[in-house]
C-alpha cells in the first residue's frame, strides 16, 4: 500500500516523532498552521473517518487522549488548543490515513472558512 503515513509508521520516511506507543505515533506537522502543530495517527491504516468501525473505538479514543497528554506536556492545555479530524475532500483531507491535528500556542480563529 502506497501510504505516506504508513511509511512514517514504518520509518521508511523521516518525521519529527514526539510520541510513540504500540497503537499510535505523534509527529510534528511539516507545514505547521500554529506555533504548535502535530498529528496523532494510528499505526493501523484507516483511510478516512468513514472507515472507522466499532472495533476501532478504543484506538480512536486513545488518539484523543494522546492529543490531550501532548497538549498538557507542551504546557498549553489550560490556555486551550484545537484538535481536528478532516474527512474527505470537503473536509480538507489530503492524506488518506486518519490523523488528528493538534494545534496550539496562540488564539485560533473560528470558523474555518
Ligand atoms: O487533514 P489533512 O489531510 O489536510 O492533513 C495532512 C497534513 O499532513 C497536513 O497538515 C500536512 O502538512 C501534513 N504532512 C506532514 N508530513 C508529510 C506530509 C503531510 O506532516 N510528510
Amino acid at each position: 500500500m502506497d501510504c505516506l503515513f504508513c511509511k512514517i509508521v514504518n520509518q521508511e520516511i523521516p518525521a519529527d516523532i514526539l510520541y510513540e506507543d504500540d497503537l499510535v505515533i505523534a509527529f510534528s506537522d511539516i507545514n505547521p498552521q500554529a506555533p504548535f502543530h502535530c498529528l496523532v495517527i494510528p499505526k493501523k491504516h484507516i483511510s478516512t473517518l468513514n472507515d472507522i468501525t466499532e472495533q476501532d473505538r478504543e484506538l480512536v479514543g486513545h488518539m484523543v487522549t494522546t492529543a490531550g497528554k501532548i497538549a498538557a506536556d507542551k504546557g498549553f492545555a489550560q490556555e486551550g488548543y484545537r484538535t481536528v479530524f478532516n474527512c474527505n475532500s470537503h473536509g480538507g483531507q489530503t492524506v488518506y490515513h486518519i490523523h488528528l491535528h493538534v494545534l496550539g500556542g496562540k488564539p485560533l480563529g473560528w470558523p474555518p472558512y
